[in-house]
């Protein structure tokens, strides 16, 4: 057989940990024996990260921008115990961080569904993808204690140097007070980039905020959203038969809990951050959901949610066996290689990634499986593998599959 060739390369970020090892094992063994693999390999392994001062994550995150679509595994975000681990120069920011802030982008997580796995609510047959806002509001925030008997004031001085005061609360006694912001152009890019997302997948948008309470704050983003539907999207989404619909952020999460999936919720800053870890662990597992960067002018950077899974490397240095879970990563390339397949018109290519997902997925319902899912899975037939081992069979299923 004859290897899949390709024309553009995929941007690679390598990166730390057991993730790292792991990245080498899908591309040796279910990636490079079927696909003559084009890369860009920038190597985000937090060793390379301080010798190049950072520079390797922002000239990957450039080398994305230019090819448009790229894979990244999963780094460390450097705390003090890593700067004494690695000897580091500085305590670099995380490379998620830096990437989001050079291609602008909104993450998409997306759960990856299996028979054997049940969600916590039942009625989720569907996946539900999160869409988080990524800047902005809490995240920014400039907060202050406050003393008794002080005045606390909203102040803004516009170009001309007038200035506009509101009075936020006098205190008697102590307490605290904080400042928001968001940009309009953010929340325009993070619109735009649901409602593509929305095209891509043919699935509906959900948008919900607090309009009712924060009637200029998160009214604004009512109203960009319904905006750029209305001009934007709306004829799109009707050709597809998808609607975008919003309502109250209570009323979005009562109605979520109800429905069986198969949308786009699209989250503000802070609702993205605590209802991500909420959709994720109800559907089972961190090692079980994709993410992907997308850029308002159409830029992909495709990931796994979960960390370096920093404990099971340290056993895996001693040489004891691991059975780190490789399904979110499989997926990362198997969405990067799909989205390269579709831009470059490859369809050997776009149809080796569904291979890959299919495999991967029997591998799990045929009962073959690593430890975190073993301990998870109502199957009654199941057997435990370690790292390789899990890869070695969705190897054997890609084979017949393909
Ligand atoms: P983590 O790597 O996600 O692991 C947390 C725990 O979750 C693991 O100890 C493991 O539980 C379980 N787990 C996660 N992924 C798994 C997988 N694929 N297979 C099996 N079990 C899995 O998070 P962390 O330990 O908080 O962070 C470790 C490092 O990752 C940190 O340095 C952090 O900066 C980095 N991080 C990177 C990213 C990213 O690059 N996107 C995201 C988050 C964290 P058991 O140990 O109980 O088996
Ligand atoms: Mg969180």
């Amino acid at each position: 057989m004859s290897k899949i060739q390709m024309t553009t390369p995929i941007v690679e970020m390598d990166g730390d940990e057991m993730t790292r090892v792991i990245w080498r094992m899908i591309k040796d063994i279910l990636l490079t024996p079927y696909i003559d693999l084009k890369t860009e390999y920038y190597d985000l392994g937090l060793e390379h990260r301080n010798e190049t001062n950072d520079q390797v994550t922002i000239d990957s995150a450039e080398a994305a921008k230019k090819y448009g679509v790229a894979v990244k595994c999963a780094t460390i975000t450097p705390n003090a115990a890593r700067m004494t681990e690695y000897n580091l120069k500085e305590m670099w920011k995380s490379p998620n961080g830096t990437i989001r802030a050079i291609l602008d982008g909104t993450v998409f997580r997306t759960p990856i569904l299996v028979n054997g796995i049940v969600p916590y609510i039942p009625t989720w047959t569907k996946p539900i993808t999160i869409a988080r806002h990524a800047y902005g509001d809490v995240y920014k925030n400039v907060e202050m204690q406050v003393e008794a008997g002080s005045t606390a004031e909203l102040v803004m001085t516009d170009k001309d140097g007038n200035v506009k005061k509101e009075l936020i609360h006098e205190f008697k006694n102590g307490g605290i007070i904080q400042g928001l912001h968001n940009r309009d152009e953010s929340i325009e890019s993070f619109a735009r980039a649901c409602f593509n997302y929305a095209l891509d997948l043919k699935q509906d948008v959900w948008f919900a905020t607090k309009d009712t309470i924060s009637k200029k704050y998160d009214h604004r983003f009512k109203d960009i959203f319904a905006e750029i539907y209305e001009n934007e999207y709306k004829d799109k989404f009707e050709a597809n038969g998808i609607e975008y619909f919003y309502t109250l952020i209570d009323d979005a999460v009562a109605r979520v809990i109800r429905s069986e999936g198969g949308y786009i919720w699209a989250c503000k800053n802070y609702d993205g951050d605590v209802m991500s870890d909420m959709v994720a662990t109800a559907y089972g597992s961190l090692a079980m959901m994709t993410s992907v960067l997308v850029s308002p002018d159409g830029k992909y950077e495709y990931e796994a949610a979960h960390g370096t899974v920093q404990r099971h490397y340290y056993k895996y240095q001693k040489g004891e066996t691991t059975s780190t879970n490789s399904v979110a990563t499989i997926f990362a390339w198997s969405g990067a290689l799909r989205k390269r397949g579709e831009l470059d018109n490859l369809s050997e290519l776009v149809n080796f990634a569904d291979c890959l997902e299919k495999a991967t997925i029997k591998t799990i319902e045929d009962g073959v499986m690593t430890g975190d899912l073993y301990s998870m899975s109502k199957l009654e037939d199941k057997t435990k593998v370690d790292t390789e081992g899990f890869l070695r069979a969705v190897d054997e299923r890609l084979k017949v599959i393909l």
